[in-house]
C-alpha cells in the first residue's frame, strides 16, 4: 500500500484511529480525523490528536472530510451504512478499516482469534501460553492495544495474537492471518449485521485470505463454525466436547486429547464453567497449529489467572462468594455463567437490553438461580419473562442491588452480576459496571447492616 503524501480520513475518534494515523503519519501519509459526536471523551482524543499532530474535527464530518480523501479508514464503530461511507463510494474513493491497515504493515506472526464470546479470555490464554514458551508476543486487536500500535514499533514481536470482531472483518481485503480461530456464533450484534447468518459470515472472513500452510481452528460443536469453508490447502484444525477426530483437541471427563493422544488433563484448565474449558480446547489447538513447546504452553495454562469482568471471583462475606461477569452483555453469556455454578445464585441482571428473548433462560434461571435483582432499562423484561420461575426484584441503583443481594443469599450461595444487557444505560462501559459492582461490594459492612442512601450518596 502506497501512502506516501496520500491525503487520508479517518472516520470515528478513538483509541484505533488515533494508532492507525500515527501509523499512517510514520508512512508518509497526511491523515485527517472526523468525528460526528462531541463528548469529553472525544476532547481527550481530540487533544492526544493536537499533541501528536494530528488534524482532527469532531461534532460533525466537514465537507473537506471527503473532498479531499484518498482513502478513507472507518473505525469498528462506524457502520457500511453511514451516510459518509456511502458518499465515499459514491465517489469511488478506497475504504478500509484499521485491522485491514494495520495488518500490511504488521511484521508479527499473527493468530487471530473471533467469535461472539470468549475473544478476550482466549487471546490473553494464548498470550500467557507462548510467553510461557519463551516467545517475544504482543497481544492487540478489538482491546486495549489496535494493532496499528504493534504495527508502529520498531521492533515488532515475533507473534501477535489479535482480538478481531465482527465489526473489523466487515473491513478486511488481504487480512490473512497465520493461525486463525473462530469460537462460537450466537446472536448478538443483530441490528448492525441482520440475520444470524450474515454475521456468521462476517465472521467466516477471517478464513478467507489464508494462504497455503496458514491454519484455522474451528469449533466443531458449532453448527454455524463448523460449516465455515476454508481455502484449499489450508491446515485444517479443530475442537470439541463430543468428538475425536484428525486434527482435532478433544476433551473428555477427565482428560484432553489431540487425536488419540492424551495431551493435557482437564485439572490443568485454571479457570471456571464447560464454557471455559471449550476455550481451553481452543488456544490448545492454536498451539498445536503454531508448533509451539506443549509442555512449556501448559505451564503457562496453569498460570493463568482469567481476565477481570468474566465470572471473576471477587471475594467471600458470611458465607457466600460474590461474583463479577460485567462482561456478560448478552443471554449466551449468563448462561455460561449460571452453567458454571452448582450451588444456589443470586443474580443481578439488567442494563440496556439488545432485544434479547429472555424467556430463554427460563428453565435455567427456575433450576438455579433463587432470586433475580433486575436493575437498568431493562429491569422491567427481565422481571416479566422470569415471574413465575424464581423471586423477582427490582433495584434503582448498584448499591441498592448489592444491598438486596446480600439480604437474599445465604452460606453457601453465589451472589453474581452477569446483566445479559449492555452498560449503556447507566455506565461508560462494562469495566464501569464491573468496578461500580466491586466498590459497592467492599461497603457491605460486616455487620450486616445495609449501606444506606447516605452512605450511597456520600
Ligand atoms: P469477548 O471478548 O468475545 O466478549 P470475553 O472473554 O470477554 O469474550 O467473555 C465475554 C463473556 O462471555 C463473559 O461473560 C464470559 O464469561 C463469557 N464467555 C467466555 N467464553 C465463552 C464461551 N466460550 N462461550 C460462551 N460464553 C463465554
Amino acid at each position: 500500500m502506497e501512502l506516501k503524501n496520500k491525503k487520508v480520513t479517518l472516520v470515528g475518534l478513538g483509541r484505533s484511529s488515533v494508532a492507525a494515523a500515527l501509523l499512517l503519519q510514520q508512512h508518509g501519509a497526511r491523515p485527517f480525523i472526523t468525528e460526528v459526536g462531541c463528548s469529553r471523551t472525544h476532547d481527550r482524543w481530540r487533544a492526544q490528536c493536537a499533541e501528536q499532530g494530528i488534524m482532527c474535527e469532531t461534532g460533525g464530518h466537514s465537507e473537506e472530510a471527503c473532498e479531499r480523501a484518498e482513502l478513507i479508514v472507518l473505525s469498528p464503530g462506524v457502520p457500511l451504512t453511514a451516510p459518509l461511507v456511502a458518499e465515499a463510494r459514491r465517489r469511488g474513493i478506497p475504504i478500509t478499516g484499521e485491522l485491514e491497515l494495520a495488518s500490511r504493515f504488521c511484521n508479527a506472526r499473527i493468530i487471530a482469534v473471533t467469535g461472539t464470546n470468549g475473544k478476550t479470555t482466549v487471546t490473553a490464554m494464548l498470550h500467557a501460553m507462548i510467553i510461557a514458551c519463551g516467545h517475544s508476543v504482543g497481544l492487540a486487536g478489538n482491546n486495549d492495544t489496535p494493532l496499528s500500535q504493534i504495527a508502529l514499533l520498531r521492533d515488532q514481536p515475533e507473534w501477535v495474537v489479535v482480538e478481531v470482531s465482527s465489526y473489523q472483518l466487515e473491513t478486511t481485503e488481504t487480512f490473512h492471518p497465520e493461525i486463525a480461530v473462530v469460537l462460537n456464533i450466537t446472536p448478538d450484534h443483530l441490528s448492525r449485521h441482520g440475520t444470524l447468518e450474515q454475521y456468521a459470515a462476517i465472521k467466516a472472513r477471517i478464513f478467507e485470505q489464508q494462504q497455503p500452510g496458514d491454519s484455522a481452528v474451528r469449533n466443531m460443536d458449532d453448527p454455524l463454525v463448523a460449516a465455515m469453508p476454508v481455502p484449499e490447502k489450508i491446515r485444517a484444525f479443530g475442537f470439541s466436547m463430543h468428538t475425536s477426530d484428525k486434527n482435532t483437541v478433544f476433551a473428555d471427563a477427565d482428560n484432553i486429547y489431540f487425536e488419540d493422544m492424551q495431551v493435557a488433563s482437564r485439572a490443568d484448565n485454571p479457570l471456571p464453567g464447560s464454557h471455559n474449558l471449550q476455550n481451553v480446547l481452543a488456544a490448545l489447538a492454536a498451539i498445536r497449529a503454531g508448533g509451539f513447546h506443549w509442555e512449556k504452553s501448559l505451564q503457562g495454562l496453569r498460570r493463568f489467572k482469567g481476565v477481570e469482568h468474566r465470572i471473576e471471583y471477587v471475594m467471600s462475606l458470611e458465607g457466600v462468594d460474590y461474583y463479577n461477569d460485567s462482561k456478560a452483555t448478552n443471554l449466551e453469556s449468563l448462561r455460561v455463567a449460571l452453567e458454571s455454578f452448582q450451588r444456589p445464585v443470586v443474580l443481578l441482571a439488567g442494563g440496556r437490553g439488545k432485544g434479547s428473548n429472555y424467556a430463554q433462560l427460563s428453565a435455567l434461571i427456575r433450576e438455579r438461580v433463587k432470586k433475580i435483582i433486575a436493575f437498568g432499562e431493562d429491569a422491567p423484561l427481565i422481571m416479566t419473562a422470569y415471574d413465575g420461575c424464581t423471586d423477582v426484584e427490582l433495584a434503582m441503583s448498584m448499591m441498592d442491588a448489592v444491598n438486596r443481594a446480600r439480604t437474599a443469599a445465604t452460606t453457601g450461595d453465589v451472589v453474581l452480576l452477569s446483566p445479559a444487557c449492555a452498560s449503556f444505560d447507566m455506565y461508560d462501559n462494562f469495566e464501569a459496571r464491573g468496578r461500580d459492582y466491586k466498590d459497592c461490594l467492599q461497603r457491605l459492612t460486616v455487620s450486616g447492616a445495609p449501606v444506606t442512601n447516605e452512605e450511597e450518596r456520600a
